[in-house]
């Protein structure tokens, strides 16, 4: 291929990526179009390599070929992991991500020092402080999420102020440099003290909240890599990163909207002060029920709306909610699924479980149309979701889920709630929706309760 003609293909291979880049996005924001989403992202990241390997500058394939197989190794394993592991395991790719884009600045400054425009080294900084920030916030917040760090969030007085202060520091070294381009002394500042600000920016964050923050560590990845493009000169990647950058930001922001998060807190990261309260005790009698009873009443039932949580992730329960829906439905009887935007432990969780198990899409709707619907209700059976059923979020101030918006169950007739025990949920607090005179509790394991049910509605006939 000439010369010329190579630079077109690769143009053109760029073009057709970040038009599928796009087009995943779009695609990502419904159920129904998901899947084709995630394919379209793929392919185009392939068409990005493939057309950067054709790249004329490349002087060795072998480094290349060693790099893809080290990833592979890497990246297999990690793409294999439990769902209820992925938010961690999207926290590592992060960190991944943000080292290579440092890394990559690192080689460049040493490439280019001291012959670097004021530009090319204002967007080196941004690349480099943002892309060290983030694979230490990323590492701290995989770490805690996985337990091997304490998910405690560690304040102290002034804290914030310190934060600021070192990433000041930062911006003052990136200044510095942009000015003196040669002053290769200082430039492992520039790597070290982001390095030591991402480490500082987790630690007093909770764990509930980590997976905001990993999205919003996406959103700086982004940045990084389109800062790299100005670098590189890549327009794939100005292109590609900001696309990363700003959907990050969006989801965050979306995320600390639904567990009542404000805005500022979400940039600062000062996410957490109200962790630790202490779990009070809720006052009452719980009543249970065996899963014949609670057939029994379900049977009579003319409208059922199924709140699924993190312990129906926990329990692989998916493919038996099903079948217990086509049991009910098969009975004529009008079954929704309620979705909180944070049932479960990272975004969409509840909608990909289900998704799984084919339950129609059109019957999964969203926590205000199911809160209009709850009054009218006559059964909400909660399927191992706790802190979003939690009426304690609209009236008890001293709870930490105070003004969290929740999927008000306890306003349909009757409330059934499966769950093995009487333990907390993910806030570590007691709900005193099981208290209510409304409120059985079928006590189990949710797959197997919920297989139970089928049984009693099928007549033992499950599929
Ligand atoms: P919760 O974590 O509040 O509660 C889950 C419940 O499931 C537990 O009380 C547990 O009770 C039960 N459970 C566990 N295993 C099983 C099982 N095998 N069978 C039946 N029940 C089981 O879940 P929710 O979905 O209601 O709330 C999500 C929480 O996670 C919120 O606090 C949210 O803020 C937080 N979060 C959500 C994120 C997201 O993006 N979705 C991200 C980070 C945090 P028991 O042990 O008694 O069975």
């Amino acid at each position: 291929m000439s010369g010329s003609l190579q630079d077109l293909v690769i143009e053109l291979a760029y073009i057709v990526a970040v038009t599928l880049f796009v087009l995943s996005l779009k695609w990502l924001s419904s159920p129904a179009t998901a899947r084709r989403g995630v394919q379209a992202g793929e392919v185009g990241m392939l068409i990005a390599i493939l057309a950067t390997l054709l790249n004329r500058g490349i002087v060795s394939y072998e480094w290349i070929l060693i790099g893809l197989v080290v990833g592979a190794l890497i990246g297999i394993p990690l793409g294999l992991v439990q769902m209820t592991a992925v938010p961690q395991r999207t926290a590592l790719s992060h960190a991944f991500g943000a080292f290579a884009t440092a890394l990559v600045g690192t080689a460049e400054f040493y490439l280019r020092t001291p012959n670097i425009s004021p530009f090319v080294m204002s967007a080196l900084s941004i690349e480099i402080i943002l892309g060290a920030l983030t694979f230490t916030a990323s590492l701290m917040a995989a770490g805690k999420l996985q337990e091997v760090l304490p998910q405690r969030p560690i304040t102290y007085k002034g804290q914030n102020f310190v934060n600021l202060g070192i990433l000041v520091l930062a911006i003052l070294v990136a200044i510095y440099l942009v000015n003196n381009p040669g002053a290769t002394g200082l430039f492992p500042l520039l790597i070290v003290i982001p390095m030591v600000f991402g480490v500082l920016l987790i630690v007093p964050i909770g764990g509930a909240d980590m997976p905001t923050v990993i999205s919003l560590l996406n959103s700086y990845a982004g940045l990084s890599a389109a800062a790299m493009g100005f670098v590189l000169k890549s327009k794939l990647l100005i292109v590609a990163g900001a696309l990363d950058g700003s959907s990050g930001f969006i989801l965050s922001v979306i995320m600390s909207r639904a567990m009542n998060r404000s805005f500022t807190n979400v940039l600062f990261g000062a996410f957490g002060q109200v962790q630790e309260t202490a779990t009070h005790a809720v006052a009452g009698t719980v009543r249970s029920a065996t899963p014949e009873e609670a057939a029994a009443i379900l049977e009579a039932a003319n409208s059922v709306m199924i709140v699924p949580g993190y312990g129906m992730a926990v329990a692989q329960a998916q493919h038996k909610v099903r079948e217990f829906y086509d049991a009910l439905t098969k009975r004529g009887i009008d079954v929704k699924f309620a979705i909180h935007p944070v049932a479960g432990r990272m975004p969409g969780h509840m909608n990909v479980l289900l998704a799984e198990a084919d339950v129609p899409y059109d019957r999964l709707i969203e926590m205000d149309d199911a809160n209009s619907d709850f009054p009218q209700v006559d059964v909400a059976l909660v399927i191992g979701a706790n802190d979003v059923t939690n009426p304690a979020a609209r009236h008890d101030k001293n709870s930490p889920i105070y003004g969290m918006p929740i999927l008000e169950v306890d306003k349909a007739r009757t409330v059934m709630v499966i769950k093995r025990g009487m333990s907390p949920g993910f806030a570590g607090i007691e709900n005193e929706l099981y208290y209510l005179d409304k409120t059985l509790m079928i006590f189990g394991d949710a797959k197997s309760v919920v297989g139970s049910l089928v049984r009693e509605l099928t007549g033992g006939h499950e599929h």
